[in-house]
């Protein structure tokens, strides 16, 4: 089980921008982490994946535990190799190597199993099987947030973090995306699926969690947190008083319950 419990994290020294933040990551199962812009969502995993002091922020307080076992603040390397790794917001490839070896690049902290890696990701995307020695800067933004998807699983990673991976996406790719990530932790992958698209994430989530302003305000069975009338009218723009209302609009989800 990967789990965050009572997390601080600032920047600079002064921006406290977590505030005593738990969260489960129940190994096999997929979780999703929503929250509006801002709300600390891709600070958490930062915190999870060590990459904290890159953007010149800290654990303040709090511990994060894998199988019980504190792994709070150690490196991203450190971290990859006991099986915690994200696919990052961006899909951030090296748009001038090729398929093959940005694939081999997220591969090399487990080099001994590199071809079964390979072989497995290239089943699960048979499209980077064919554009294998091609350019990876010329994929398609769907085809980009395949190879950062495989990139993150040539690690053979436990616990996969994603961050936003329907983001500018069209419909018909996000439907593929969802598909692949329930693809991925069939296998036996935990995820922690941070998205905007509340609905996607909660369709194949277990489990829920809803931060706002760097605290947990909502953690539910991912099904009642679909069921939940605020949370339809927040998050998914579907009120009872309207399909498609102005939820988007409102500041935070609080404004919701104060409007209600
Ligand atoms: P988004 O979806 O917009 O990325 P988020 O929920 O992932 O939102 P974070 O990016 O974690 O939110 O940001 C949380 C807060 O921390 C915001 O107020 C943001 O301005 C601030 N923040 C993020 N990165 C830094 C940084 N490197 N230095 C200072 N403040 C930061």
């Amino acid at each position: 089980m990967l789990q965050v419990h009572n997390l601080e994290v600032v920047y600079d020294d002064v921006m406290l921008v977590l505030r005593g933040v738990s969260l489960a990551v129940p190994p096999g199962d997929i979780v999703a982490l929503l929250g509006a812009n801002g709300a600390g969502k891709s600070t958490l995993l930062r915190a999870l994946t060590g990459l904290l002091d890159v953007h010149r922020g800290r654990i303040a307080r709090g511990t994060v535990t894998l199988d019980g076992q504190p792994v709070t603040g150690l490196r991203p390397a450190q971290l990859v190799k006991r099986g915690i790794t994200q696919v990052m917001e961006g899909r951030r490839i090296f748009g001038e190597l090729t398929v093959e070896e940005n694939l081999r690049l997220g591969g090399h902290t487990n080099p001994r199993q590199l071809r079964q890696r390979l072989g497995h990701v290239f089943t699960l995307f048979p499209v980077l099987a064919d554009r294998r020695r091609g350019t990876a800067g010329y994929l398609s933004g769907g085809e980009q947030q395949m190879l950062a998807m495989g990139r993150a699983l040539m690690s053979d990673p436990r616990y996969l973090l994603l961050d936003e991976p329907s983001l500018g996406l069209a419909p018909r790719l996000v439907d593929q995306v969802r598909d692949l990530i329930v693809e991925i932790n069939r296998s036996g992958t935990g995820v922690l699926l941070v998205e905007q698209n509340a609905t996607m994430a909660l369709s194949i989530a277990s489990h829920g969690y809803v931060m706002e302003t760097g605290k947990v305000v909502l953690d539910k069975p991912a099904a009642e947190l679909l069921a939940d009338e605020d949370i339809r009218e927040f998050y998914l723009g579907l009120s009872a008083v309207g399909a498609g209302g102005d939820g988007a609009q409102r500041r935070s989800f609080r404004d919701v319950k104060h409007y209600k």
